[in-house]
């Protein structure tokens, strides 16, 4: 099955305004609380596609409280294999422009709010993280946009790799740390990506992030003069960015899903990432401990299956 976690209205956007009516509903419960709201299952073109709006109905989560180990074990209680993750984000680079779409393939995680793991107790696991995406789903991602006639009637250019820098938030940054981001690499900055790719990674899904500029981040003068007048042109340009960046994402991720439905995905070394990841001594893991990692555990400690 397929994961989306993406922005609120993901599921209206891409198969239509009878989304929140007719598809499958899971309200599912996980040993990390709730996730941020039900998750939505369609078919579609072949295949099973599980919905989530990270931010919950309403965008009532703001990015360090959203349920991340919730929204990850609950996708993974259901049978996710895939995920396919999105997010509005600031460039750092002049090349990334606003309404380009980005496939992440780093991250420099600056999140100090969030609990980056789901293993915080009974047990020791260390997931390899060195490419924290998918390569296998990127190159994928990568071909489809190649192909998409909607990104080529639209120009939206798709950038095959690009470092985020994951900050806490919920201000924006200043210049100087914008300048810093700068200088250690990064690409883009947002505020989500991060534990959730991680999550995902111990819970051996494939996971791919789709990214896009709304705006650059501070560090680069705006054209327009400064001045009340100017900051609503700029905030009025950015939700233009947002609308069309957004439309484009969608687009993008439309055309994946078909072409996965022609295409099954395949197995992926994603899929045994824990495979050398336990570090415990199996006679000191607990029953209480399997029994609450459950289906992230399963395949190697015994125990619930997904
Ligand atoms: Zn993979």
């Amino acid at each position: 099955m397929l994961g989306l976690i993406g922005g609120t209205g993901l599921g209206e956007a891409l198969f239509g305004e009878d989304f929140g009516k007719s598809p499958k509903e899971h309200n599912v419960g996980t040993p990390f609380g709730r996730p941020s709201g039900p998750i939505r299952v369609v078919s579609w073109s072949g295949v099973d596609v599980a919905i989530l709006a990270r931010h919950g109905d309403g965008h009532v989560f703001p990015p360090s409280m959203v349920p991340y180990r919730a929204n990850v074990f609950a996708l993974k209680k259901l049978g996710v294999t895939h995920l396919l993750t999105s997010g509005a984000v600031g460039s750092l680079r002049e090349e990334y422009r606003p309404r380009d779409l980005v496939i992440v393939d780093q991250i420099i995680d600056k999140t100090y709010r969030r609990v980056p793991t789901f293993f915080d107790e009974g047990m020791a696991v260390h997931a390899e993280f060195a490419q924290p995406y998918c390569a296998v789903l990127r190159e994928r991602l990568a071909a489809v946009a190649a192909e998409s006639a909607a990104l080529k009637a639209t120009e939206t250019k798709v950038h095959g790799k690009g470092t985020y820098v994951c900050m806490e938030g919920p201000a924006f940054s200043t210049v100087a740390e914008a300048n810093m981001h700068r200088a250690w690499g990064g690409d883009l900055v947002g505020m989500t990506a991060m534990p959730e790719g991680r999550l995902a990674r111990e819970a051996e899904m494939c996971c791919a992030l789709i990214a896009f500029p709304t705006d650059y981040d501070c560090w680069r003068p705006h054209a327009v003069s400064p001045g009340a007048a100017s900051k609503q042109a700029l905030l009025a340009e950015i939700i233009e960015n947002v609308k069309a960046a957004t439309e484009s994402a969608i687009a993008l991720l439309r055309a994946a899903i078909e072409d996965f439905g022609k295409k099954p995905l395949g197995a992926c070394e994603c899929q045994s990432a824990l495979s050398l990841g336990i570090w415990t001594r199996r006679d000191r893991i607990s029953p209480t401990a399997i029994e609450k990692y459950g289906p992230l555990v399963s395949k190697y400690l015994g125990g619930a299956k997904p």
